[in-house]
C-alpha cells in the first residue's frame, strides 16, 4: 500500500502552529495563541521563558503562563529555574522527572527544558511543566522543540523591534546634539564678534579715540561680555535640564511669598515696573524654590523686554489639588502662528531683533515645570497682551 510521505493531519497542525506564531504583530498575543494551539496536542500546565540577561549573563524570567493545574505557580516561575540553568549550561534539551519525596500530585512536576537559539547562540530557555505527569514521550519532545524554535523567532523579533526603537531614539538624540552644537556656535559668535570688533578698533595704532567714543565702545564690550556669560549659563542649564541630570531640591514652599520676593528684586532694577498681585490664601507646595524662582525671573525678564512699559498682573489660586498661576502682560502679544514654538530650545519669534536673547528662557521654564510634574502654557492676543499659565501640583509627585 502506498504510504504518504507526510501525514496531512500533522502537516495541518504544524501550519496552525506556524500561523499562530506569525499572524500577530503583538508578540505576547502571538505567544499566547501559539501556546493555546500547542495544548491541542501537547499536555502542559505551565510554560515559562527565561532570557539571558546581557549584562549579568544570568537567566531572567521573561514570560510565564499557566494554562492548567497549579495556576499559583504562574506568578513566580522558580519551579523551572534550576532546570533552565542546566539547559543553558549543557545547551541541550533536558527532561526532568519529579523528585522522589514529592508525595502530592500537584508537586510532582515533570519538567522539559528547551534551549532557544539565535543562530548558533543560546539566548534563552523555555521550560514546560506537567504536574503529576505524564512523562514526555519522544514525539512530544520533538513537537516541543519545533514550538521552541517558533518561540525563539518570536522573541528575536521582539528584541529586534526593541533595538530598532532604541536606535531611532538615539538617532534623534544625535540629530538634536548636532543642531544644538550648530546653534550654540552661532549664538556664541555674535557677542564674541562684537567684543573682538570693538576691542580691535580701540587697539588700532593708527587712530586715537576721544574719551566719549572709548567709553561707548568699552560699554558695548562690557555688555556683550555679560551677555556671553549669561548665554553660557543658560546653555549649560538647558543642557543639564535636557539630560535630566538636575536634581530638584524639593521642600515645602509658600509660592505667594516666593513671587513677592521675585517682584521686590525685579523692582530694584526696574523701578517704574508696575506689578499687580492677586494672591489668594494657598497651601504650601512641594517644590524646588530656587528653580521656581528662576521660572518667574524668566517670565519677568520677558515681560520687561517684550512688553516694555506694560503693567504685569500675577494671580495665584488653588485649583483641584494644584496651584494655578497666571502671569499676564499688556504688551504687543505673540502672533498665533508662533505660539506653538516659543517653549522650544533657541526659538525666538522671527523679526525679534530689538531685544537681546537666545530663546532659552522659556525652554528652561518648561523643563523646570515639567520636572515638577506641572504644566506651563501660553495664550496671547495681538495688541492685547500675553498670558502664561503655570499649573503646579501641591503634593510632590517627584
Ligand atoms: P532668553 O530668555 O534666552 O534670553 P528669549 O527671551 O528670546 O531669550 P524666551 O524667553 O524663550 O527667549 O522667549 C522666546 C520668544 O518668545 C522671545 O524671543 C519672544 O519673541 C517671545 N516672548 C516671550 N515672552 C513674551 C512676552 N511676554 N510678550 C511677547 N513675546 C514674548
Ligand atoms: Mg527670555
Amino acid at each position: 500500500m502506498h504510504k504518504e510521505a507526510l501525514d496531512p493531519r500533522t502537516l495541518a497542525y504544524l501550519q496552525t502552529l506556524v500561523q499562530a506564531a506569525s499572524m500577530n504583530s503583538d508578540w505576547k498575543v502571538a505567544l499566547d495563541k501559539l501556546l493555546v494551539a500547542l495544548r491541542a496536542e501537547f499536555v502542559f500546565d505551565n510554560a515559562a521563558i527565561y532570557m539571558v540577561d546581557q549584562a549579568s549573563s544570568n537567566l531572567e524570567i521573561a514570560h510565564a503562563r499557566a494554562v492548567g493545574r497549579g495556576k499559583a505557580a504562574e506568578a513566580d516561575a522558580a519551579w523551572g529555574e534550576s532546570l533552565a540553568n542546566q539547559v543553558l549550561a549543557k545547551e541541550c534539551v533536558l527532561a526532568q522527572d519529579p523528585l522522589e519525596d514529592a508525595n502530592d500530585r500537584i508537586s510532582q512536576a515533570y519538567l522539559l527544558g528547551l534551549p532557544l537559539y539565535n543562530g548558533a547562540k543560546i539566548f534563552g530557555v523555555m521550560v514546560f511543566v506537567r504536574f503529576g505527569g505524564p512523562v514526555y514521550e519522544e514525539a512530544h519532545i520533538t513537537l516541543a522543540v519545533v514550538v521552541g524554535s517558533l518561540v525563539a523567532a518570536l522573541l528575536l523579533r521582539k528584541l529586534y523591534e526593541k533595538t530598532h526603537e532604541q536606535l531611532s531614539v538615539l538617532q534623534q538624540k544625535v540629530q538634536l546634539q548636532d543642531d544644538f552644537v550648530a546653534t550654540i556656535s552661532h549664538e556664541l559668535r555674535t557677542p564674541l564678534g562684537f567684543i573682538k570688533g570693538y576691542s580691535t578698533t580701540l587697539l588700532r595704532a593708527d587712530t586715537t579715540w576721544d574719551e566719549e567714543t572709548k567709553q561707548e565702545f568699552l560699554t558695548i564690550i562690557d555688555e556683550e561680555a555679560d551677555r556671553l556669560a549669561e548665554l553660557i549659563d543658560n546653555i549649560l542649564e538647558s543642557a543639564k535640564l535636557q539630560s535630566r541630570s538636575v536634581q530638584l531640591n524639593v521642600q515645602p514652599v509658600r509660592l505667594d511669598a516666593l513671587i513677592r520676593d521675585v517682584v521686590v528684586r525685579v523692582r530694584t532694577r526696574h523701578k517704574s515696573l508696575e506689578v499687580e498681585l492677586y494672591l489668594e490664601p494657598i497651601p504650601l507646595i512641594q517644590c524646588d524654590n530656587v528653580r521656581i524662582t528662576q521660572v518667574f525671573d524668566n517670565l519677568f525678564s520677558n515681560a520687561i523686554k517684550y512688553a516694555s512699559g506694560s503693567k504685569i498682573t500675577v494671580k495665584v489660586k488653588e485649583n483641584k489639588g494644584s496651584l494655578l498661576v497666571t502671569f499676564s502682560d499688556r504688551g504687543p502679544g505673540i502672533p498665533k502662528a508662533y505660539l506653538p514654538y516659543i517653549f522650544e530650545r533657541f526659538y525666538r519669534v522671527p523679526g525679534e531683533r530689538t531685544s537681546k536673547g537666545s530663546g532659552l528662557g522659556l525652554y528652561i521654564c518648561n523643563q523646570i515645570i515639567m520636572a515638577h510634574h506641572g504644566k506651563i502654557w501660553v495664550e496671547s492676543e495681538l495688541k492685547k497682551g500675553t498670558t502664561f499659565y503655570i499649573q503646579l501640583p501641591i503634593k510632590s509627585a517627584i
